[in-house]
């Protein structure tokens, strides 16, 4: 009988799983998620909704019905074709599988968001990751020069990045899209708060493609995302999904919420608010540095990072430690942007972690 070491594939024993950290009974700050529930009535709506779904039956395998409510909700161009994944994880993990040929490369900054290196892995695509200048920006002749090197098939570009929070040049990646031999995805996971897109240069774009999702906007848990980009390209990552990967209830259930589309992004607009308010009260303690942010969490970093994280646990409030996570997050922690009442709490513990800590 052969053990795993025997038959797993190398690069995948030397993987360390996505780790969740648990969070029973905490203040959750940790993963970007909207702290914000729905309105009453459209939650009894989507109940009676998820009560009379047809669970016996495959969903509808081309979702077309939800499709053409997030055209509509998130103003898709009509030249673009679209591509749903369970989350726009799976729709990374498409692409790269698509991409897969035999040496062939995914070029991303780094740090960014750590599934592009995880699923490049998955797939077996030779992953390069491009550093970072320390301040977060695009180091744009080291940009172009890895791309003239090595010829990437895809490109990642989170925009605005996570974890630093920050979008990079426009006119940089508009001289990318220019110059990439092969795909540039712009990952707009937090669109709702950037309020800044590539979705416009689709039409125009055939090496273009847009991914969204809509955990970042307040249904984390019905894990929807979503790519746009020229129908010859999605039509042949189609082929490469499973048959049915959006189910039945997160296909009525994200129809329904995308018909009030407001209501989400009335809760943005206000983490919006709340992100500048944060913002300006972790710059105001000494010795914080804070980083500027588009998105719905804020870098920051402080001396003895791993400490307060912990100082930050041990009063109930988690967010997300990303010390030795890469060389350029030394001593720095993300927090996710709450409730006014989450942020005012996180901003108490954090100031007498800190007051402590000075002893
Ligand atoms: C959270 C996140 C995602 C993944 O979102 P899901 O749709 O929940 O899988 C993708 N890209 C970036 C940059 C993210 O931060």
């Amino acid at each position: 009988m052969s053990t795993p070491q025997q038959l797993i594939r190398p690069e995948i024993l030397a993987l360390s799983a996505y780790h969740v950290q648990p969070a029973a009974g905490m203040v959750k700050l940790d993963a970007m998620e909207n702290p914000f529930d729905l309105p009453a009535a459209l939650r009894a709506e989507l109940g009676s909704l998820a009560g009379a779904a047809p669970l016996n039956r495959y969903p509808d395998a081309g979702a077309a019905e939800l499709k053409q409510r997030l055209r509509t909700a998130l103003a898709i161009p009509q030249a673009g074709e679209l591509l749903l994944g369970n989350g726009s994880d799976e729709i990374i993990q498409i692409v790269a599988m698509a991409l897969a040929r035999p040496g062939a490369c995914l070029l991303a900054p780094e740090p960014s968001f750590v599934m592009y290196r995880m699923i490049a892995t998955f797939c077996g695509m030779r992953y390069v990751g491009l550093p970072l200048a320390p301040d977060f920006t695009l180091d744009r002749a080291a940009l172009f020069d890895a791309v003239k090197r090595e010829q990437p098939a895809l490109v990642f570009i989170a925009y605005p990045n996570n974890p630093t929070g920050n979008l990079f040049a426009r006119d940089d990646l508009l001289e990318l899209l220019a110059l990439a031999p092969g795909l540039v995805v712009m990952d707009e996971a937090y669109h709702a708060f950037a309020q800044d897109s590539f979705m416009d240069l689709v039409p125009g774009h055939p090496n273009l493609l847009v991914m969204r999702t809509l955990s970042k906007l307040g249904l984390a848990g019905l894990r929807l995302g979503f790519m746009a980009g020229a129908p010859a390209w999605i039509a042949e990552f189609d082929k490469l999904r499973l048959p049915y990967n959006i189910n039945v209830l997160t296909q009525l259930l994200a129809a329904r919420t995308l018909q009030d589309i407001d209501v989400l992004n009335a809760q943005a607009a206000v983490l919006r608010a709340e992100r500048a308010r944060l913002a300006a009260m972790l710059a105001a303690q000494a010795g914080v540095q804070v980083f500027p942010s588009s998105a719905n969490f804020i870098l920051f970093r402080v001396a003895g990072a791993g400490a307060v994280f912990a100082a930050l646990k041990s009063r109930n409030i988690l967010i997300k430690c990303l010390h030795g996570a890469h060389p350029l997050l030394a001593d720095c922690l993300r927090v996710t942007v709450g409730t006014p009442q989450e942020n005012d709490a996180f901003m108490g513990a954090l100031a007498a972690a800190l007051a402590a800590q000075r002893g």
